[in-house]
């Protein structure tokens, strides 16, 4: 369902001509409020009214969050505090909270942008929706929240967490809609099967996740442990929250569609920052176009993906990639660069294995090494009469060695490092608590 048609399937001349417009507005707008981007435009040697539109944007440098922290907490805000209805920090994963702040006219785009990606993912109103992403701070909550009550959804506001509490709820009140990181869907699909519910007593249909990157691995994982059809979710705090970005259910695996009415994507080099041609991958570069609280041009997510123009799908707007993984998670080992997620999308077609993983980064000496850790799939791990999880000392049955060296030669092949693989029993990697959890310990520099 396309919640917005007008917008969703604006022809092409017309949505670049509406983004040149709202883009010349919106710099206009920040350099008569917004001293810090007064500076960066006189920098570039730009003004509003020489301003053209997305022609002149690359002229202008990037906003990092470092610049969100240097002007802790309000000092990017264009609006007096007294007109900001809320605030919202980041998460905090890859440092310092930054603070967000949204005008009335911010919260209703936000949730107007939610409702839409919500009934890309196959959302209807009628339905109810199992908001397992957390209330407060994070924009999560609150906004998938507003954005499925405009839908015309009834939300069932439980946040992150309480697994228990996440399973009854899902039995009694049987929505057909979850919202959670997938790592946390991957625990509630877990738990499913490990209490043995009926999945016929839970009445799920769609699952809408976000909030870190995932592989089709954990997307069909999820789709076969809670039955439902899986689609992305992305946003982060700085440009609006979730709902950036929407995979469309019948779409899936071809990329999210990016709300180009109000965010204006680039992709550049993530070393140079120079911007890319269409299709390659690198750092996503979003500027709000018509943000009034906290508006942001060319902001360097440090999320790396790449943006698809031509696709046939059902809207005109363009889609990015699924998150490779973040700029800082990139991990450089040995001089070869690699991305944890790379991991994941071998562990789809290993056979024998769950996609729960974690990778270990150690420094011996000058050199680097990588260890992976795996947990074994629990049909193999109970063929191989190993009972309880972690009850195995000794050697490892013939089984195990043979899936092991598979993985570590799959790992050598496709990614060109040698890394240490170490298969364990079912359930034994930490797990999502209710947020995002972080596959990597990278300890090189401890
Ligand atoms: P923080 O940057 O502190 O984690 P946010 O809660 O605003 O704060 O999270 C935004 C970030 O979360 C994005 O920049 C991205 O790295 C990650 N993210 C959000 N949605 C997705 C998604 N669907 N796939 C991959 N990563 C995502």
């Amino acid at each position: 369902m396309l919640f917005n048609p007008a917008a969703e399937r604006m022809p092409l001349p017309q949505l670049r001509a509406l983004q040149n417009d709202r883009l010349r507005a919106q710099v206009a707008y920040v350099h008569a409020r917004v001293p810090f981007y007064q500076q960066r435009l006189a920098a570039a040697g730009l003004t509003p009214a020489g301003f053209r539109g997305l022609e002149d944007l690359p002229k202008l440098g990037f906003t990092k969050k470092t610049d969100f922290r240097d002007h802790y907490p309000f000092g990017l805000f264009a609006v007096p505090e007294a007109e900001v209805a809320r605030l919202h920090c980041s998460s905090g994963t890859t440092g310092k909270a930054t603070v967000v702040g949204y005008t009335a006219a911010d919260l209703a785009v936000f949730a107007e942008l939610v409702a839409r990606s919500l009934a890309a993912a196959g959302c209807r109103p009628g339905m109810k929706l199992q908001n397992a992403y957390g209330y407060g701070l994070f924009t999560g909550g609150l906004g998938i929240h507003y954005g499925a009550e405009k839908l015309g959804l009834t939300v069932i506001p439980v946040s992150g967490g309480s697994t228990d509490r996440q399973l009854q709820l899902l039995q009694d009140f049987r929505p057909e809609i979850l919202c959670a990181t997938p790592s946390y869907a991957q625990v509630l699909a877990e738990e499913i099967e490990r209490r043995g519910l009926d999945l016929g007593a839970i009445n799920l249909q769609y699952a809408v996740l976000g909030a870190e990157p995932w592989t089709e691995a954990i997307r069909q994982q999820v789709q076969a442990g809670l039955r439902v059809a899986a689609t992305n979710i992305y946003g982060l705090s700085e440009i609006m929250g979730p709902g950036v970005s929407q995979e469309d259910v019948d779409e899936r695996g071809t990329g999210s569609y990016v709300w180009e009415d109000h965010f204006y994507p680039e992709i550049v080099d993530r070393l140079t920052g120079e911007p890319l041609p269409h299709g390659a991958p690198g750092v996503l570069v979003l500027s709000t176009l018509t943000k009034q609280a906290l508006p942001i041009l060319r902001y360097w997510t440090g999320d790396i993906t790449h943006l698809s123009y031509e696709h046939s799908g059902k809207r005109t707007h363009v889609k990015m990639g699924p998150i490779r993984g973040r700029a800082d998670d990139m991990l450089i080992i040995r001089g070869v660069n690699f991305f944890p997620t790379q991991i994941e999308d071998l562990l789809q077609h290993a056979e024998h294995l769950s996609p729960c993983y974690q990778v270990v980064a150690t420094r011996r000496g000058r050199l680097d090494e990588v260890a992976v850790h795996v947990e074994v799939a629990a049909a193999l791990w109970q063929a191989l009469g190993l009972g309880a999880p972690g009850a195995a000392p000794g050697p490892p049955p013939d089984a195990l060695v043979r899936v092991q060296g598979a993985l570590a030669k799959k790992i050598k092949d496709n990614i060109g490092l040698s890394m240490a693989v170490h298969l364990v029993g079912p359930g034994q990697l930490p797990r999502s608590e209710g947020g995002k959890l972080n596959r990597v310990q990278d300890l090189r520099h401890l």
